[in-house]
């Protein structure tokens, strides 16, 4: 039996279920396994403002993943990797149709649009006959022991940790060490995988450069110099662990240099590395050094990603409208004029509002506000496509509580241009900063001068980005 691996985040060959899954069943009836990534609306499409449109997929982001595909293309050794541009539903007809193929194996994931897409998948296979299986490999814990342990809907993070982090590496679906990566190294290339590579080789298409525009991260003052795959990410784990996970819980605040965090969410967002190989790295690091409040803590963060995961399922498209109030010193203000931040749920593509927005949100995504703090964080993200998290929290508490725009319109520029954007963590953070979802408090707002001077104290980050490009 032929399979096919639909890679949607799950760039890797260690640990990872689906291609397990899918070569064991290819192999074990003589057939052949092929490999597939699609290049669909999530990454070709766009987002207007009133007359302005920008990238879904913005180029340092569109690099980063290309060389994560071609990282996967090479470790994938003898099973080729098709890439190619358009829905998914229809390329995996065809596909399948082309090459023979029973059994499509992929990722599941939490999404809105991702689960949309996969239920189209899912019925389109399915009346030609062919099984889609979704593996869970995106979180640390599995959507089973979510539910055994938070059966109701997920109302706090706080909740949420206090009945599933006893779990955490007890979850056996998700401990199991794949065996792929030696499986793959030793087999011999089969006489159905050599027919297979053939006809991969004579389809009209598959690509073998970006069909969007690309860029590398090539700015100096960048926290490193990112490279996409799995092997590049294997090895910022690797260097993350043996370095600097010791002092995690005391830097993880910190805006300068490569260590003050892990820097491990672009290439976990894109699967380059799973949740449970950052979990097996740090148990590794307690066994050697001995566990601490910085190894616990990179997990409490692991569960973060994990709690905006199922709150994207539970929320789906609620996840991206919604009203935000103000708060804050300038809510009393936001109130008197009418409320500037009672956008409804079709603002987004509102002219008459975006007009009265237009040139604040040109000034906070350019980073020419009168705010030196945030101007210097949104000139790391537009040059590097990072930003810290203590970033993250200020621009998007600025956007929302001080400027009182859409909060959606600050949501799709962070997806355009994050190296490390993923639906539940962007859209779920934005909400809950907004007040929007999971937060106790009902929002967060920053005092964005007390912030500079708390994490910036002598100023050396404003110094550092006190201009777009170096002088
Ligand atoms: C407005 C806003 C938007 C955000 N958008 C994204 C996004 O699109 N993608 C994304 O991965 N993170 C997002 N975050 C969360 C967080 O800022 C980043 O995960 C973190 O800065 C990545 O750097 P790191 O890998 O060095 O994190 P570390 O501090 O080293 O944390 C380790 C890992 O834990 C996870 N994590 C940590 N904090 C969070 C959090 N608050 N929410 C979810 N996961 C978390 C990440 O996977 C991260 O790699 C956003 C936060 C805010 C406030």
């Amino acid at each position: 039996m032929n399979t096919l691996v639909w890679f949607q985040r799950n760039l890797r060959v260690a640990s990872n279920p689906a291609l397990d899954a899918a070569y064991q069943a290819s192999m074990q009836e003589g057939g052949a396994v092929v490999g597939a990534f699609f290049y669909d609306e999530q990454y070709t499409g766009e987002f207007c403002f009133a007359d302005e449109s920008i990238p879904r997929c913005g180029e340092l982001r569109a690099g980063f993943l290309w060389q994560s595909l071609l990282n996967l293309r090479n470790n994938l050794q003898q099973i080729p990797l098709i890439i190619q541009c358009g829905e998914a539903a229809g390329l995996l007809v065809e596909l399948c149709q082309q090459l023979d193929i029973q059994e499509v194996h992929t990722q599941k994931l939490w999404a809105h649009e991702e689960q949309f897409v996969a239920e189209t998948v899912r019925s389109t296979l399915e009346a030609i006959g062919i099984t889609l299986v979704e593996h869970e490999c995106y979180t640390l814990l599995t959507s089973t022991i979510v539910t055994a342990r938070h059966p109701d809907a997920l109302s706090s993070f706080s909740k949420f940790r206090r009945k599933v982090e006893r779990e955490v590496g007890r979850d056996v679906e998700h401990s199991a060490e794949v065996a792929f990566h030696s499986l793959i190294n030793s087999s011999e290339r089969t006489e159905a995988q050599r027919v297979m590579l053939q006809e991969v080789a004579a389809l009209s298409e598959n690509r073998t450069e970006s069909p969007i525009p690309i860029a590398e991260v090539s700015e100096p003052r960048s926290v490193l110099p990112f490279v996409g795959g799995e092997s590049a990410g294997e090895q910022r784990l690797s260097h993350y662990c043996q370095q600097a996970l010791g002092h995690y819980k005391e830097t993880r605040n910190g805006l300068i240099g490569a260590d003050y965090s892990s820097k491990l969410s672009p290439w976990l967002n894109l699967g380059c590395i799973s949740p449970q190989q950052v979990l097996r790295a740090v148990r590794e690091y307690e066994h050697r050094h001995g566990a601490n409040a910085s190894t616990e803590w990179l997990i409490v963060e692991l569960l973060w990603r994990d709690f905006f995961q199922y709150l994207a399922a539970q929320r789906r498209g609620a996840l991206f409208c919604g009203r935000a109030e103000p708060m804050g010193s300038s809510r009393a203000g936001a109130e008197k004029m009418g409320s500037v931040s009672a956008v409804s749920d079709t603002a987004l593509t509102d002219p008459s509002l975006y007009g009265t927005k237009a040139s604040e949100f040109a000034q906070w995504r350019t980073g020419t506000t009168e705010s030196e703090f945030i101007n210097a964080n949104m000139r790391e993200l537009n040059s590097t496509g990072f930003m810290s998290n203590r970033g993250r929290q200020n621009v998007a508490s600025m956007l929302i509580h001080d400027l009182h725009i859409d909060w959606r319109w600050g949501a799709a520029w962070f997806e355009a241009k994050l190296l490390d954007y993923d639906p539940g963590s962007n859209y779920g953070n934005w909400q809950y900063i907004g007040g929007l979802a999971a937060n106790p408090r009902g929002g967060s707002w920053f005092n964005i001068e007390k912030q500079a001077n708390v994490y910036d104290t002598d100023g050396a980050y404003r110094a550092l980005w006190a201009s777009s490009q170096l002088e």
